[in-house]
């Protein structure tokens, strides 16, 4: 009899074949339903691994999941897993840093990209039928080149960002971190700053930071408020990093010029959020990692840290 594997991810079909000659996989694309909701859990009763992402991992999860040996998850954040209860339980818990760093920092500059030019209002003015004569100063944008853009947690993700900026577009980079980063301070000459002096110092933020109990909130009105009057602000790591209420009240009352969010508290953004109908903000649906091939590497890692652990080999990107 087959191991029961449970993925709750998009698979691309090659792979999720190979799978299948090894386990029962038991497949949903999304917890979409009760139905589907009902199903994994009974299937986690059986299961020696999970492949996935976007379900937490809880005590409670855990307790009904007794024979789980590894949870693959596809994402290189683990906030939603409850490591410390995974760890105790003897089950090895990976991630998929590095193969989605580049795509994550393209959705981090395509958002730098689109405020700058303020690329949603415009496109929304041609389609609207509203571009009657050529833009004038009140739709112009802000230039990229020679401006500092401020990186909020300079790992993998945030050097890659900062690099864009720094070799694409001549950008002075200052970051906060929790370490010093010495090789991003030579290689960018980047500098390392607190917080007060990036939201001060930065038109252009960028937010790289995982979220974790100390970061939970990190950003509000606080911060917000030392902001340049032209400055940006971009969130690709978490939603709750940042006290989204305050973020839509500062861009309401003029504390902050323009965000860009591929990350919200909730996802998908409820449909009466403010940021649907505001001007100065550009909304991604979470799809910092969303290429094809990108997708597909983690998919790949996943699936090889799953095989790797329960051959009795060390996984390849363990939490
Ligand atoms: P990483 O290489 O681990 O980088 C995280 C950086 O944040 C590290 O430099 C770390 O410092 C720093 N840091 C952690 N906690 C901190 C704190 N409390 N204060 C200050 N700095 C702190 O991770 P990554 O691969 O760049 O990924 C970063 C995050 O991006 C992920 O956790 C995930 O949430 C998010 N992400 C989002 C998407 C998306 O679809 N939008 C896609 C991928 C990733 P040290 O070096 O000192 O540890």
């Amino acid at each position: 009899m087959k191991d029961t594997l449970v993925i709750v991810h998009e698979l691309y079909p090659e792979l999720l074949d190979k799978l299948k000659q090894t386990f029962d996989v038991v497949h949903f694309v999304r917890l979409g339903s009760d139905e589907d909701r009902a199903a994994f859990k009974e299937a986690m009763t059986r299961a020696v691994a999970f492949i996935g992402s976007n379900v937490a991992f809880d005590k409670a999860l855990l307790e009904q999941s007794p024979n789980l040996k590894v949870i693959a998850s596809v994402s290189v954040g683990v906030d939603n897993y409850d490591v410390a209860a995974i760890h105790d339980r003897g089950i090895v818990l990976t991630n998929t840093p590095d193969v989605l760093t580049e795509a994550t920092a393209d959705t981090g500059f395509l958002l730098l990209m689109m405020t700058a030019r303020r690329a949603s209002e415009m496109n929304r003015m041609v389609l609207d039928g509203r571009w009657n004569v050529s833009p004038g100063r009140d739709q112009f944008g802000v230039d990229l080149k020679g401006k500092t853009l401020g990186i909020v947690g300079m790992g993998r993700i945030g050097q890659a960002v900062a690099s864009r900026g720094h070799f694409g577009f001549g950008m002075k980079v200052i970051y906060q971190n929790r370490s010093a980063k010495p090789e991003a301070d030579k290689t960018l000459g980047a500098r390392q700053v607190d917080l007060e002096t990036l939201f001060t110092e930065a038109d252009f933020i960028c937010v790289t930071v995982p979220l974790s109990p100390e970061t939970e909130g990190l950003i509000g009105r606080d911060l917000l408020s030392l902001t340049k009057p032209k400055a940006i602000f971009v969130n690709i790591a978490r939603g709750k990093v940042v006290r989204e209420q305050e973020l839509i009240e500062c861009l309401r009352d003029g504390t902050l010029y323009y965000a860009g969010l591929d990350v919200f508290e909730k996802e998908p953004l409820p449909k009466d959020s403010p940021l649907m109908t505001m001007d100065n903000v550009v909304c991604l649906p979470h799809i910092g990692s969303a290429t094809h091939e990108t997708r597909g590497a983690m998919c790949d890692l996943a699936a090889e840290n799953t095989l790797n652990v329960l051959d009795g080999k060390a996984p390849v990107t363990p939490v």
